[in-house]
């Protein structure tokens, strides 16, 4: 599925790394997509905010 994200949000919410449009792993955790770069950094984002 493509994905429209805004330029200045192309990072990863848990390490900082930047992201593509092309390579940008998204996951919805309560209710808001975060952006990742890779499912790894969504599984620590995700377990930090329980
Ligand atoms: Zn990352």
């Amino acid at each position: 599925m493509k994905i429209r994200i805004n330029q200045d949000e192309l990072k990863c919410e848990q390490c900082g790394a930047p992201l593509t449009e092309d390579d940008v792993y998204v996951r919805v955790i309560n209710g808001e997509k975060h952006y990742f770069c890779c499912s790894h950094c969504a599984d620590k984002f995700e377990a930090r905010l329980k």
